[in-house]
């Protein structure tokens, strides 16, 4: 097994992520988060939110909803160019995203340069391609009363898309926190939420699925200062991602993104790379927006989106400076950073060396023996006190001491407490480390 694969096994193991409708067999780029699982995400979510909107006073949060109206995106460009290369093996039919299966293309690759690459279908191994096509990924759906034999025209007026990025629904937004709460420039708006997009083919695990979890802020700059700004959050994601999420410094790789592979709107985008356990993958991306969404929304909208700076007087459209991360992707980067095997008084385990804002669990708490009446009483009471404090502790009698440790090794749980027979002496109970597995007497006053 490669360690991709030994994670996602310690994921289904330990009930961190199962595949999507998995009783029905699965459902292709969906994954479902178990207990473990949500417990780790919320906590990562939690944490960039209080890095990034409590903690300080020029960044407001926003949740829009997820069904939009289509002006949105055809503003956006997402219906026009919001689309990957398809190609079909004419021998057996399969489809494929042309520039994951080639080397040397691009997403913008043309036939006659996919053509060139003489690829052979992954399927059937044969050489024989139908035209590149552009595969608009937005999910499509109806609202309102749409009946399956209404015409066509009917069905299109009724056209909405499950939002392929959380951006726009702050882009929409930005006048009504204008005219609100009159934020000073520069002001960021963050949100955090779904969004969705129809992968020609989703793989390895949840770094590429169609439904995900995403985290955006759109910060608005004075046009005159981007570079500055661009490098203030440039340095802000650093900090996030290596002293709160704490991924190692020399595991993110920053790529500056050639004005032919960036998006549609950006001007200058970096994007943030991670070593995964199969390779170097997009992390996240900070992206030089400019004032393209905002521009685009006062001519569909008809409506100004200028701000006026309260102190100078002077009148612009904001330009706009766009850090985005996939919750999935940061998920995966913090567990298989935290993924160590090594060996315990002889004895190999697999241990998350999570860190503790982190861990589903901060402490689990057990009695020695579990048929001991006092020693159970006792554990229960250290175990109400801590619960009451921390929240997250959990409870575990199962197996022998040895084994509980193993269980909690995997699961990333800080630190285990035992409460043993000195503890209704003294009360003293033994604390154990999960990453050095070395133990010490703690006072019950002192947890
Ligand atoms: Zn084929």
């Amino acid at each position: 097994m490669d360690s991709l694969e030994k994670i996602v096994s310690l994921c289904k193991r330990r009930g961190f992520i199962f595949p999507g409708s998995d009783v029905y067999g699965g459902f292709a780029g969906t994954w479902d988060f178990g207990p473990l699982g949500v417990s780790l995400k919320k906590k990562i979510m939690d944490e960039w939110w209080k890095f990034f909107v409590e903690n300080r006073e020029d960044i407001y949060g926003i949740d829009a909803a997820i069904l939009m109206n289509p002006k949105t995106w055809e503003a956006s460009g997402h219906t026009a160019t919001f689309a990957d290369p398809l190609v079909e093996c004419k021998e057996c039919k399969s489809r494929f995203r042309a520039d994951k299966i080639a080397d040397g293309i691009n997403e913008s690759v043309t036939t006659e340069q996919f053509l060139a690459t003489h690829t052979k279908c992954p399927v059937c191994g044969k050489e024989n391609w139908g035209p590149i096509r552009k595969f608009n990924m937005m999910f499509t759906t109806h609202v309102g009363a749409v009946l399956p034999d209404d015409d066509q025209e009917i069905a299109a007026k009724n056209i909405a898309y499950l939002r392929p990025e959380t951006a726009q629904g702050i882009f929409t937004n930005y006048k009504n926190i204008v005219d609100t709460i009159y934020p000073d420039i520069p002001f960021g708006l963050a949100q955090q939420g779904k969004a969705f997009r129809n992968e020609i083919s989703p793989r390895d695990f949840i770094l590429r699925d169609r439904e995900c979890s995403q985290m955006e802020i759109e910060y608005f700059v004075n046009p005159k200062t981007w570079k500055d700004n661009f490098e203030t959050m440039r340095e802000l994601q650093h900090e996030f991602l290596e002293t709160i999420m704490l991924l190692p410094k020399d595991k993110i790789h920053e790529y500056e993104v050639p004005e032919a592979d960036r998006a549609h709107y950006s001007k200058r985008t970096i994007d943030f790379m991670f070593d995964y356990p199969n390779g170097e993958e997009e992390l996240m991306g900070l992206a030089y927006r400019t004032d393209f969404d905002l521009t685009n929304i006062a001519k569909a909208s008809g409506k100004s989106m200028e701000y006026r700076d309260k102190n100078t007087n002077e009148t612009f459209v904001p330009h706009v400076i766009e850090p985005s991360i996939g919750v999935e992707r940061l998920f995966l980067a913090v567990l298989s950073s935290a993924y160590t095997e090594d060996e315990i008084d002889g004895s190999k385990r697999t241990v998350l060396k999570l860190p503790a804002n982190l861990a589903p669990y901060r402490f689990c708490v057990s009695p020695l023996l579990k048929n001991k009446p006092d020693l159970v009483a006792k554990a229960k009471e250290v175990y109400t006190k801590l619960r009451t404090k921390y929240g997250n502790v959990t409870w575990d009698d199962s197996g022998n001491i040895g084994k509980r440790y193993r269980k909690q090794d995997e699961i990333g749980t800080p630190e285990c407490i035992v409460i043993d027979f000195d503890t209704l002496e003294n009360n003293t109970v033994t604390v154990r480390n999960r990453d050095t597995a070395k133990q010490k007497r703690v006072s019950i006053a002192d947890l």
